[in-house]
């Protein structure tokens, strides 16, 4: 029997199937596409998906590949980033979905995922001991656990009966690449002039002619996974710009909505869900990417703790309990930045109030650390203000934090020199380093880099490594 089934070769599933591999652990990837989509969604990585990615020794071909662009601002208010962001990282990287997804996948199959194309997923029962998959050719397959990160209209939650609570799409987008007739200079005075009064709307010139093209559809489909034809998008071009630009050869064309869900609970027995499968919400801020690698990165080395024996009772349920609080806090600041860029009057005055309140450091810094999840704190209980907390990468005497975290270990880094980890050093490494940068005497971190202890004291450290770590080895 396979350890772990994941539904959906997506950024989430492939990024999920990478962590349990640095665990030892079997992950067999099944996507029901034969091919990977051209559709370019997501345009880049925020600083904490950055971070991520060196925390698993990555960053270097993201950083080929990307181009570095300073922050969003919150809702797309004029304001500079604010100074001293607490990352190494403090810039959004530029890099199409397809090449996220092509660089993700290659470092799966790299350490040893299998990814199988063309197999749907249409069926699931489970039981005690584990899952079985139905796939649309009718085969069978077993694992201990799956993970249904089959995108927004996840077929696991659904066959789960998971609800999904939230708002239905009420305002629909074209969302295409093609080349334009119409000169440049045209496109952008144009382009600017419908902008007072429609935001969703955009011509961005890619290069060679190919514009990326953003308009607003007509009104809302049933089945968006038909894509718009090329007639619906001169159209529409023509109805807010009164012109179409001469667009022709489309690249590829799509549309999306602005529907905003929260799945109610992401565990059921031995299946979870990550990624869009348990939250979506509009494209503002650039965040649904980010957030599925991020609940990968959570869920990765808890639920190979399980599969390998040694996860402490609560550890995969408190997946949920950490990721579910995130992605609400998501959902709520993309229906705030939705409301923001409104052109009603009411609206309006909102964001002129915003914009004034950003000209405060630490607002604009808040809403910063919300955009690129830098500021994202579990709830450990009371204690130190880094609990909770990732992290930042911080420069040490044999190297970088991040780079000594490429295994996907728990971390000691003791600045005293004068703890111990023996009994768990098979899944805790002990880093005797200092950084002036670091104002605590140690700090244990999760192999998701989050902060799960900070102290001196061996026997508070002995009480705690059991929580995160499991038994000690004798
Ligand atoms: C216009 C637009 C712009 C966006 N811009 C950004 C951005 O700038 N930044 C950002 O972070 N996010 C952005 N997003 C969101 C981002 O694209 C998604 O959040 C992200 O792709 C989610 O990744 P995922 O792996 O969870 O799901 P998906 O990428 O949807 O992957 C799910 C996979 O599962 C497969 N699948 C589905 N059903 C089955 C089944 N039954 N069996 C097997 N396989 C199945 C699908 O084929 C797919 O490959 C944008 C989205 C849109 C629409």
């Amino acid at each position: 029997m396979t350890d772990v089934i994941i539904a959906g070769g997506g950024p989430t599933g492939v990024m999920l199937a990478s962590e349990l591999r640095l665990h030892g652990v079997d992950a067999l990837v099944l996507e029901k596409e034969t091919e990977p989509t051209r559709v370019v969604r997501a345009l880049g990585l925020h600083a904490r998906s950055i971070e991520v990615m060196d925390q698993r020794g990555l960053l270097e071909r993201f950083l080929a590949l990307g181009k570095k662009y300073p922050v969003i601002s919150f809702a797309g208010i004029p304001k500079p980033p604010p100074d001293r962001l607490d990352t190494a990282h403090p810039y959004v990287l530029g890099i199409p979905q397809p090449t996220i997804d092509r660089l993700l996948t290659e470092h799966a199959v790299e350490v040893g995922v299998e990814i199988r194309r063309g197999c749907e997923l249409v069926g699931l029962s489970q039981d005690e001991e584990g899952a079985t998959v139905e796939l649309a050719d009718g085969t069978e397959l077993r694992s201990r656990y799956l993970v249904g990160c089959d995108g927004g209209r996840s077929t696991v939650r659904k066959l789960l009966g998971v609800e999904f609570p939230g708002e239905p799409t009420r305002i629909e987008t074209l969302l295409g690449e093609m080349e334009v007739t119409e000169d440049p200079e045209t496109v952008a005075a144009v382009v600017a002039e419908v902008r007072k009064t429609q935001l969703r709307f955009g011509l961005g010139l890619l290069g060679d002619g190919v514009y990326r093209v953003i308009v607003p559809a007509e009104g809302v489909t049933e089945d968006r996974a038909v894509p718009p034809t090329l007639e619906e998008f001169k159209q529409q071009l023509r109805a807010f710009a009164g012109t179409d630009f001469g667009v022709h050869s489309p690249r590829w064309r799509s549309r999306f909505g602005d529907a905003t869900r929260l799945a109610e609970r992401y565990r059921t027995g031995r299946v979870l869900l990550a990624g869009d499968a348990a939250h979506i919400h509009p494209p503002v801020g650039g965040q649904g990417l980010n957030l599925g690698v991020q609940d990968a990165f959570n869920l990765g080395w808890k639920l190979a703790a399980e599969v390998n024996g040694w996860a402490p009772d609560g550890l995969l349920d408190s997946y949920q309990t950490e990721r579910h609080p995130v992605a609400a806090d998501v959902l709520d600041n993309t229906r705030a930045m939705s409301t923001l860029m409104s052109v009603e009057p009411g609206p309006q005055s909102v964001r002129r109030l915003m914009s004034e309140l950003m000209d405060f450091e630490e607002v604009n810094r808040h809403l910063i650390e919300k955009t690129t999840a830098i500021g994202v704190r579990y709830d450990f209980g009371e204690g130190h203000e880094l609990l909770g907390r990732r992290l930042r990468d911080l420069g040490l005497k044999q190297g970088r934090l991040y780079e000594l975290m490429h295994a996907g270990h728990g971390l000691l880094l003791d600045q005293i020199g004068r703890l111990s980890v023996a009994g768990w050093a098979d899944r805790v490494d002990h880093v005797v380093d200092g950084s002036e940068e670091l104002d605590v005497p140690a700090a244990l971190l999760r192999p998701d880099g989050h902060v799960a202890w900070v102290g001196e004291d061996q026997q508070e450290l002995v009480r705690e490594l059991p929580k995160w770590f499991g038994a000690p080895v004798s």
